[in-house]
């Protein structure tokens, strides 16, 4: 196949930083789209891939998959894009669309594996795999692309792709709404913005925290109450409160006490990766016919329905806007959970 060579930031070994260098796109296909990388959010999942800490990392390795561009070239076959439009690729970048699940637009769960936006096997240039976001351009099939809405803050709309759509789906699929107390534990990229969509799906908000000045933080993302969960006499007041709490805390925690804090038929949804396995007492989930239960991204066409739900309640992330010369340096904060609450690289600075 075709390739041209485009100008990225990657790391060729575990223990190396991101560094400039030349990755290989594939020629337009007649369905594919290239558009111009603008900007590129940074998410745990970018971080845990270049550490490996999940195993199966392939070197050279270009991260990011919270993509935001604007479309430079379209195929021939290609109808929904044109040269110019606003685009945006989240992690899914291929799937069977085939199986049962793909045909329900929820390819994250298809039976023969997702291509993801990188670090997966290339489904188009056999023997190599996909490169992320940290690049000048992208080149994707224009049914896993996205139409942009036109953000004002176009740069802080680009953790929509992941960190959004993670917590619109559970909160969605969940049914939050008018009438619906949610939950919301812990206040990072993926927290802060479960505040503000739930809010705007007309829900009553309550956020979990164990740090007394992350209860401003709440209430200053839209959040309706804080409960400080050091504090016995805040936590036993909000027992049994909540119809559906998202956890979204990637260390190891007590889920029961939080289970504790649903209602009857009550869901307690983890979206965050805790290392360890968490341990899920029997009487915290069969005395009220409790749900701890899970989730993961969203699929294509819900990306999209989330997209244009956050452009119509003007929800975009807090996030702090680096260069990509910085980009080591923020992967080490973001270890740290030093950032509010998520980065994004303007990608003119490569
Ligand atoms: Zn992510
Ligand atoms: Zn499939």
């Amino acid at each position: 196949m075709e390739t041209t060579i485009v100008k990225a930031f990657g790391t060729g070994a575990v223990d190396k930083p991101l560094e400039a260098m030349d990755i290989k796109r594939r020629e337009l296909q007649p369905k594919d789209i290239e558009f111009e990388v603008l900007y590129c959010g940074i998410c745990h999942s970018d971080l845990h891939q270049i550490k490996n800490d999940f195993g199966g990392t392939m070197w050279p390795i270009v991260p990011g998959h919270e993509i935001v561009g604007r479309v430079t070239r379209v195929g021939s076959e290609v109808t929904k894009f044109k040269a110019g439009d606003l685009a945006a690729v989240g992690c899914i970048v291929d799937s069977c669309g085939q199986c049962q699940h793909c045909k329900e637009s929820l390819e994250m769960f298809c039976v023969e594996g997702v291509t993801f936006s990188f670090n997966s096997p290339d489904t188009y240039m056999e023997g190599d795999h996909t490169y992320g976001g940290f690049s000048k351009t992208y080149v994707c099939e224009d049914k896993y692309v996205l139409k942009m809405p036109a953000f004002e803050a176009l740069a802080s709309a680009a953790p929509l792709l992941c960190a959004g759509i993670t917590v619109y789906s559970p909160l969605r699929h969940w049914e939050a709404g008018p009438g619906k107390k949610v939950g919301i534990l812990g206040i990072g990229g993926l927290g802060h913005l479960a505040i503000k969509i739930a809010k705007a799906m007309g829900a009553e908000v309550t956020v979990f925290t164990t740090s007394p000045e992350k209860v401003s933080d709440a209430k200053r993302l839209g959040a309706d109450h804080a409960v400080l969960s050091k504090d016995e006499e805040q936590m036993k007041n909000a027992k049994g409160s909540q119809d559906i709490i998202i956890d979204t805390v990637s260390a190891k925690h007590d889920v029961n006490q939080y289970l504790g804090m649903l209602k009857v038929d009550g869901s307690l949804v983890l979206v965050g990766l805790p290392p360890e396995a968490l341990e899920v007492a029997a009487f915290s989930v069969v005395g009220g016919r409790k749900s701890f239960s899970g989730s993961n991204i969203g699929g294509i066409a819900e990306t999209q329905e989330m997209l244009d739900f956050c452009f119509e309640h003007n929800i975009v992330a807090h996030a702090e806007i680096i260069k990509i010369q910085d980009v080591n340096e923020a992967f080490v904060r973001l270890e740290k959970g030093d950032v509010k609450y998520r980065f994004v690289v303007d990608m003119s600075s490569l």
